[in-house]
């Protein structure tokens, strides 16, 4: 069987590993760390860092097609591998998604709706959008952001100085502050020959700036439902897509608001592992391995829930639980905020 290359070892990776292999195929994870949580599960393990031109080009010539759990892979290493392997989804994903500001004005582009935005660089830049965006706002990073970091809130144009100083003198972008109803996200999927496969929107509440819980069904509107899944495919087809890609959304009475993109497998599609027949990994991996893509649709409501933290330390009592699947990553040091694990808990039978 083919083998795919996979750019990062997290618990992504990991699972994407799992659903690979239960394809038959094999996997080649890429990760600076050592002991990767997606270590005990792929077929073989390259601990190099994204400098080290000789083991990126080992890499690409051992696998079929490249792959990556997480966006902010070095463009260097990136030229290096696209001058020897397919990296599906392809660079232009990436590009957009790996800032902010690039990502907004795509999705802009695209018709779709964001919080109102604006470059920043320093405080009279801040004061000037602050003055057209209005206050409460948050200010973030344009890169690296993840879990919430790298973000400021302010409530009054009084915090410009202090929330730019939290940037710590990287690029930012300003973000006026969306009044939402809920957040959502759609996980879709997009094959080689342009067949697109969306799964139902999950509901996802987040707890100090971190997923903490998905329930599938969202509450919708049918309105609302059709909306979110015709804007991913909206966007996977402007990309001309390749892989699995999660969209957060913000409900509003306007409508809904792009919040961003992530060119991956994404923590709020964990629900497909007990919910679909084919879940958002194996989908995926189908896809990059030029499959067809297969049925993902919700045979059941789930809720998945996070295990962050020392939540993992009550496993063995989630493990009691009926109609309940635990999902362990294999991570041996607990660290606060650490995504340890998570569980998907059927809640009902049928649609
Ligand atoms: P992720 O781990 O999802 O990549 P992130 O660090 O990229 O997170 P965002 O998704 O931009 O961060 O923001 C985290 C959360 O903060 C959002 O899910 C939402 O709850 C809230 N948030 C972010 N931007 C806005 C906004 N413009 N208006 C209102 N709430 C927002
Ligand atoms: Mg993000
Ligand atoms: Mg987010």
């Amino acid at each position: 069987g083919a083998t795919i290359g996979i750019l990062g070892g997290g618990q992504l990776g990991r699972m994407l590993s799992a659903a690979a292999s239960r394809l038959g195929l094999r996997t080649h994870i890429y990760e600076p760390g050592a002991n990767p949580p997606a270590g005990d599960v792929a077929h073989r393990v390259t601990t190099a860092s994204y400098e080290d031109e000789a083991a990126l080009a080992a890499f690409a010539d051992s696998v079929d097609v490249v792959t990556y759990e997480f966006e902010n892979i070095p463009t260097a290493a990136l030229d290096l591998l696209d001058s020897k392997a397919m990296i599906r989804p392809g660079r232009e994903a990436l590009r957009i998604s790996q800032d902010r500001l690039t990502e907004k004005t795509f999705l802009q582009g695209l018709g779709l709706k964001t919080a109102p935005f604006a470059d920043i660089s320093d405080l009279p830049g801040l004061e000037a959008a602050l003055a057209t965006i209005g206050a409460p706002a948050i200010l973030k990073t344009r890169r690296f952001g993840y879990d919430g970091q790298g973000q400021a809130r302010l409530k009054t144009p009084d915090d410009a100085a202090s929330a730019l100083a939290e940037m710590r003198g990287a690029p930012a972008i300003l973000e006026g502050f969306v009044t939402f109803s809920r957040e959502i996200s759609v996980i879709a999927a997009r094959g080689v020959t342009g067949e697109i496969a969306c799964y139902d929107p999950g509901e996802n509440v987040h707890v100090d700036g971190i997923l903490h819980t998905t329930d599938v069904p969202a509450r919708l509107t049918p309105a609302q439902r059709s909306d979110a899944v015709l804007l991913a495919a909206n966007i996977l087809n402007a990309l001309d897509y390749v892989g699995v890609l999660g969209v957060e959304l913000f409900v509003t009475d306007a409508g809904l608001v792009v919040n961003e993109i992530a060119p991956r497998v994404h923590n709020s599609g964990h629900w497909t592992q007990n919910g679909c027949a084919v879940d958002q990994f194996e989908q995926h991996i189908r896809a990059v391995a030029g499959w067809p893509l297969g049925d993902g649709t919700r045979h059941s409501d789930v809720q998945m829930e996070n295990l962050i933290g020392e939540a993992v330390l009550g496993a063995h009592d989630l493990a009691k639980e009926s109609a309940t699947a635990l999902h362990l990553y294999g991570k041996t040091e607990v660290k606060a905020g650490r995504k340890m694990g998570h569980v998907n808990r059927i809640r009902s039978a049928g649609k």
